[in-house]
């Protein structure tokens, strides 16, 4: 991989081997009193920097989501993606090209893409195991069907939001010993998840091959889907979550290309029994990504996404293979990444084992779930082109009192 003429940190997510995409507007005046400038735009992040994606002269960024980009297909994203590689290696287009880029510090980042239908799936073994064992204790972890298809469930478009955005505690329903009550949520939890962004559409009754992954998928987001354990513990049977997730679920700002993440596609565990042949895949969809969860700034877990049981690839091929039509700005999400040590718990729920056993926070303090002004932030890195590091930035949120 060549070398940006843009300087770019060592320890950077953002080198040029990875270039992911976001929308940004520019901002003044002191933090906290910020004022939109110019409208927000579809920008390219390197290093410290942002860059507007008209730099490339194409009309599809004239709008204030990458929706038009997304919609457009594999042949422009490589077109687009080898442009700027182009403009950002090839010294001859620096001085045209550097009063361009606007310091990080100097945006403000929104949610990059339009989200149309959101899917939420449970494709870690480990997550899954542990949920059973602790929902459902006198029976197998692990129901009958998960080692057979890719469970998941269809959640809130509407409320996917943009990293920093602030998370009102929820209100609803929970059961206690003396019966239903209403009230705020008092088991407020994170899950740390990877999310998909779907470009290219299908046609309603056809099918998407897990070999079709890359014809349709875009690239990938983080994911903090937000659980209200307690409500949904009490609504979650027979039909699946329902509010105890859908008041908000967080997305980072950049969607890293499928494209930046060649080299970090791995193959997962071995599937037994052997998956159906429409959930084969002839090459992995794995990917090697490092993730780790911070509490109020302190690292309390490192989930490994290469463990994942089902891959984003079998997940697209089961979610279409009803011949259910996939649109640009679909965002479907792997489910809490967790690994087999408990310091790769991806949920507050095992990593304190339902409370059980709390963590300590630096200033002392105990934890079980979220309380009132904690923030979590998950950040990912994963091995990027030519032995470089490319990492997706962070999805981070704070939990604001429920409202009386
Ligand atoms: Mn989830």
């Amino acid at each position: 991989m060549t070398i940006s003429w843009v300087p770019v940190p060592p320890e950077s997510h953002f080198p040029i081997a990875n270039l992911p995409y976001g929308v940004a507007s520019r901002r003044s005046g002191p933090s906290g009193q910020e004022r939109h400038i110019a409208p927000p735009r579809p920008v390219v992040r390197i290093g410290d920097h942002v860059l507007p994606l008209s730099v490339t002269g194409n009309g599809l960024f004239d709008a204030a989501t990458l929706n038009p980009f997304l919609a457009a297909g594999p042949d422009t994203w490589d077109a687009v993606r080898a442009r700027l590689i182009e403009l950002l290696t090839d010294k001859a287009h620096r001085p045209w090209v550097e009063p361009l880029l606007i310091p990080v510090a100097e945006v403000i980042t929104h949610l990059p893409f339009e989200v149309a239908d959101y899917v939420d799936f449970y494709a870690s073994e480990h997550h899954a195991a542990n949920v059973g064992r602790l929902f459902r204790p006198d029976t197998e972890p692990l129901l009958p069907n998960w080692k057979h298809l890719p469970v998941g469930y269809h959640g809130r478009a509407g409320t996917v939001v943009v990293s920093c955005t602030d998370i009102v505690r929820p209100c609803g329903q929970r059961n206690t010993p003396d019966g239903p009550v209403y009230g705020a949520s008092r088991r407020l939890d994170i899950e740390a998840e990877v999310g998909f962004v779907v470009g290219m559409p299908s046609a309603l009754g056809s099918r998407v091959s897990t070999r079709d992954f890359a014809d349709h998928v875009f690239g990938a987001v983080l994911v903090n889907d937000w659980s209200a354990r307690d409500v949904q513990a009490w609504e979650y049977v027979p039909l699946g979550p329902f509010l105890g997730k859908s008041f908000a679920t967080s997305i980072s700002p950049w969607v890293v290309p499928l494209a930046a993440l060649a080299d970090a596609r791995v193959a997962g565990p071995a599937q037994d029994p052997p998956v159906l042949d429409y959930l084969r895949e002839d090459e992995p969809w794995g990917l090697d990504l490092d993730m780790e969860v911070r509490w109020n700034g302190h690292p309390v877990s490192r989930p490994p996404f290469r463990a994942m049981y089902w891959s984003a690839a079998q997940q697209l091929a089961h979610l279409t293979v009803n011949g259910a039509s996939l649109r640009t700005g679909d965002l479907f999400a792997s489910g809490t990444v967790s690994g087999p040590a408990k310091d790769q718990r991806g949920s507050f729920l095992e990593l304190t084992w339902d409370g059980a056993e709390p963590v300590t926070l630096p200033d002392g303090t105990s934890r079980t779930f979220l309380e009132d002004g904690d923030d979590v932030s998950i950040t990912a890195t994963a091995p990027g082109l030519g032995g470089s590091r490319i990492g997706f930035g962070e999805v981070t949120g704070r939990i604001l009192p429920a409202r009386p």
